[in-house]
């Protein structure tokens, strides 16, 4: 069992992929300088399956596999199908444009949620945001998963500016869709230009959605990220992620794999451990493992205090969230 020092115990590990991907979300890759990794560093799809296997053995219980783009990778359904033979419950994140091509790998390797991101219901917005013209594709692959029965959660990044305007179109898909969508407080992390600013909070959120909706308060599952609203009579829910205004380390039973093969305790440290580079050496990768989750911080990677108005993005260490895997 992977416990920490403060008694938390990991179950659940997020798998990068690929740092690769084919959109260019400004608040996700860094502006200037981005270099991709070399396909040789990556995990190859049977390390990828060998390391999972390792961390299954000491307790991890969901695997969900995210990036970069995960469904960019060419041996995605290959690595799917390994993994679907492990003893967890297996999700992805993604951007939603090519799902349509891996509907029946997923039902087959028993993917019952999917997360996509969406964060505008309006076209040229989503251009301006993902710098790709792709709105059409992504929408039509939500409802095609949801007409294919996944229960579909849509990840919405909310930018102080931006989300004011979207936040009645977004609450108000949940009338007749059984979807989840889940406002996400902007975070900071390498070349993302974050500034205290252009974070807007949940507890303005909700003062928003309150001038247009009755909703009441769901009960949130332990290890929760997501704090669930719904309106009274809609299908679906809405929730906001809230790391900057209310962290929720507390509580964390994650860890995660990067593409290259390093293990993060946490998403927002700095420290990452090589297990690639064991494994291909031949060594054991358990102590390591243990080491992480020995060393993993109370709060937010112990790089900045829960107040996020006195974060500052320049004296963090960390990679940017597409190198990371959210
Ligand atoms: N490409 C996939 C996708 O977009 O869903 C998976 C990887 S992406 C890094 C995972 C999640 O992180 C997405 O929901 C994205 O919106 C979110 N994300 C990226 N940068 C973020 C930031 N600076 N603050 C908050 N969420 C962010
Ligand atoms: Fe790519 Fe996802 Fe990052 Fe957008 S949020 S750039 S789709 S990894």
């Amino acid at each position: 069992m992977l416990k920490d020092r403060f008694g938390r115990t990991h179950d659940y590990l997020r798998i990068s992929l690929t740092d690769h991907c084919n959109f260019r979300c400004t608040y996700c890759m860094p502006q200037e300088d981005m270099q991709w990794m070399p396909h040789s560093r990556l995990m190859n799809a049977e390390e990828l399956v060998r390391l999972a296997e390792i961390f299954v053995g000491q307790g991890i219980k969901k695997i969900r596999l995210t990036g970069g783009e995960p469904l960019v990778r060419k041996d995605f359904s290959k690595i799917l199908e390994s993994l679907s033979k492990l003893p967890v419950e297996l999700t992805l994140t993604t951007n939603g444009v090519l799902i349509h091509h891996y509907i029946q790998d997923l039902k087959q390797a028993g993917v019952r949620s999917v997360n996509v991101s969406l964060d505008t219901l309006n076209p040229e917005k989503f251009r301006k945001l993902t710098r790709r013209d792709q709105f059409e594709q992504v929408w039509e692959n939500i409802q095609l998963l949801i007409d294919e029965g996944f229960r579909v959660k849509i990840n919405a990044v909310a930018l102080h500016g931006l989300i004011e305007d979207e936040l009645t179109g977004f609450i108000k898909l949940t009338e007749n869709l059984p979807i989840h969508v889940r406002f996400i407080e902007f975070m900071p992390f390498q070349g993302n230009h974050w500034e205290s600013k252009k974070v807007i909070t949940a507890a303005e959120m909700l003062s928003l959605a309150s001038k247009e909706f009755e909703f009441e308060k769901l009960y949130d599952e332990p290890h929760a990220t997501a704090k669930k609203y719904k309106v009274s009579g809609y299908e679906g829910t809405f929730a906001f992620i809230t790391t900057m205004s209310e962290h929720f380390c507390g509580d964390c039973n994650r860890l995660r794999l990067t593409a290259d093969g390093k293990i993060k305790n946490c998403l927002f440290g700095s420290q990452e451990l090589d297990l690639l580079g064991l494994l291909r050496k031949g060594e054991d990768v358990i102590p390591t493992i243990q080491q992480s989750v020995a060393s993993k911080h109370a709060a937010l990677g112990g790089q900045f205090s829960a107040d996020y108005q006195k974060a500052d993005p320049e004296k963090i260490q960390n990679r940017s969230m597409i190198k990371i895997g959210g």
